[in-house]
């Protein structure tokens, strides 16, 4: 894996992974844009979640539900009142940070005694801390001031405003006229959509518990301090999905989901030991979760941070969304609903008592899974020759370039019009992208190949085309095959290639 995030931002900017977005114009924090490679790469592991998650399952549906949000669905989900962040300022470097951030920021010693302070007991347990401060915010911006808090920016103390939460949602007008009740949201996550299309999916495909949608998409947040490369941008991808279940065996499918994302996590090239599953602790929970489970990825440079969070989150929001809640025996607390035109509810055939489904939420990022396999399969090699090689592993099925097909020589018709020929061919296989390659000498595209994770190399020459030096054509019709991972070439008969190829890239 990669040692450093620097290492992986210079490898995604020179070969075309990752751009800063809006770059011409000096960059707009917390966006990025994916190039050439980074887009293959991202719809490679966008299509093999859907394939694992909707194609190879008998139990699901997919959805793409609309990012424009109307207020109440974010009103009655709880995101209005509850999505934010404890913002805080440094009035002297006009610094703005996250709270948690700037205290985990800290020397040891510093937010212990904000904590005392406070008179919160468990010094180590940030989400107390940040509770406790928020509960009194001025009293808590002059115990700050006491502790020496310092500016990770400069390492001086700074002169802290009270703490003050900051919704992360990006609220827009929609339509000509802005006036009260004209706003609407950008949605900060792809699971409200899914719950308002509940009845919708329910009626359309006949489904019955239990059964999940799911749906893959982009989210806006806010976010107060956008940083770490694509980690943590305002911009970015869900691949959620909201698994239906019946009320008392939603224990039993939480332990499912978590196994059957740890396997998927390793088919995409993660390895169980780069993954720790954190069983959130009470006090940390989301306001809709019973339990959660985070996977953390072991990211060079952060170590071991969020890429995917399983939360059971009970009947919290279908019983938030749906009509009649008074007759539906809801565990969770949810707001009163007098708006909603609908009964999410299922109807119990035996007892034919209408019940609100928990629900199992597997959400993982796009965006940090496209940056945990880019790291993972970062490799950087020392040859015989004392030179150094840096290739990047992928899976088969997430390299964005499967095959490069190279003529040896470019000004030789014969030669490239062979190798046009035989990229047309390997790229009706639908192994996904195959290119063709005439740039620089053969040398330069193996290790241009190498960096950008290409599983195969092939190369048409002079005796594929039946005009060996020696005068003979016993390899006419072969090509050179260079397997990345080996660097081993063989000589491989082109009418055999395309089982060669669809053998080794599987
Ligand atoms: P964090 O604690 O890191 O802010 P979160 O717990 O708020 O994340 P969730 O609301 O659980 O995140 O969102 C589900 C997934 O969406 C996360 O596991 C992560 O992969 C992704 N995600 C959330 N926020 C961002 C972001 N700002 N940038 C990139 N991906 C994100």
């Amino acid at each position: 894996p990669a040692e450093t995030m620097d290492e992986l931002v210079s490898l995604a900017k020179r070969r075309g992974f990752i751009f800063p977005g809006s770059d011409l114009y000096g960059g707009l924090q917390g966006t990025y844009d994916y190039g050439p490679l980074g887009v293959e790469l991202k719809n490679n592991l966008k299509a093999a979640w859907w394939r694992a998650n909707v194609y190879e399952r008998d139990d699901m549906e997919g959805l793409d539900s609309s990012i424009l949000t109307h207020r109440l669905v974010l009103r009655y989900s709880g995101h209005e009142a509850t999505f934010s962040d404890p913002l805080i300022d440094n009035r002297i470097s006009k610094k703005r940070y996250r709270l948690d951030h700037l205290l985990k920021e800290q020397k040891p010693g510093v937010a212990a005694a904000v904590a005392q302070a406070l008179g919160v007991t468990e010094a180590e347990n940030l989400s107390a801390l940040v509770a406790a401060i928020m509960a009194e915010p001025e009293r808590a911006a002059e115990a700050m001031k006491a502790a020496q808090v310092v500016d990770p920016a400069d390492g001086a103390p700074g002169d802290w405003t009270p703490p003050r939460p900051f919704n992360m949602m990006f609220k827009t007008t929609i339509g000509p006229v802005a006036d009260e009740d004209s706003y609407g949201y950008l949605r900060p996550e792809t699971a409200q959509g899914i719950f308002v299309n509940f009845k919708n999916v329910l009626d359309s495909t006949a489904r019955r518990l239990p059964f999940g949608i799911a749906q893959i998409g982009k989210a806006f947040r806010n976010e107060i301090t956008p940083r770490n490369f694509i980690f943590r941008v305002r911009e970015f991808e869900q691949m959620e999905i909201e698994f239906f279940v019946r009320p008392g065996t939603d224990e039993e499918w939480h332990q499912r989901w978590l196994e059957a994302r740890l396997t998927w996590w390793e088919a995409q090239g993660l390895p169980r030991q780069q993954i720790h599953v954190l069983d959130v602790p009470k006090e940390d929970l989301a306001h809709y979760s019973k339990r959660t489970f985070d996977l953390m990825y072991n990211y060079p440079t952060l170590g071991f941070e969020e890429i995917e969070g399983i939360a059971n989150r009970s009947d919290y929001d279908l019983g938030s969304h749906t009509k009649g809640q008074a007759e539906l025996d809801l565990q969770a607390r949810v707001m009163e609903n007098p708006d909603s035109t609908a009964r999410l509810a299922v109807q119990d055939e035996q007892t034919k008592k209408w019940f609100v489904p928990f629900v199992i939420e597997p959400s993982a990022g796009v965006d940090r899974g496209v940056l945990a396999v880019l790291s993972q399969a970062y490799t950087k090699e020392r040859l015989e020759s004392g030179e150094e090689r840096i290739v990047l592993k992928f899976k088969p099925h997430l390299a964005p370039i499967k095959v490069a097909v190279i003529p040896l020589a470019k000004n030789k018709e014969e030669i490239t019009g062979y190798a046009k020929d035989l990229k047309r061919m390997l790229q009706g296989l639908g192994l996904g992208r195959v290119l063709y390659e005439d740039t620089g000498n053969i040398g330069k595209a193996y290790r241009r190949h190498d960096e950008v994770g290409t599983p195969f190399c092939v190369t048409v020459d002079y005796d594929t085309i039946g005009k060996s030096q020696d005068g003979s054509t016993r390899l006419q019709d072969t090509v050179t095959v260079r397997d990345r991972d080996t660097m081993q070439q063989e000589r491989v008969a082109v009418r055999e290639l395309a089982a060669y190829l669809q053998e080794r890239l599987r």
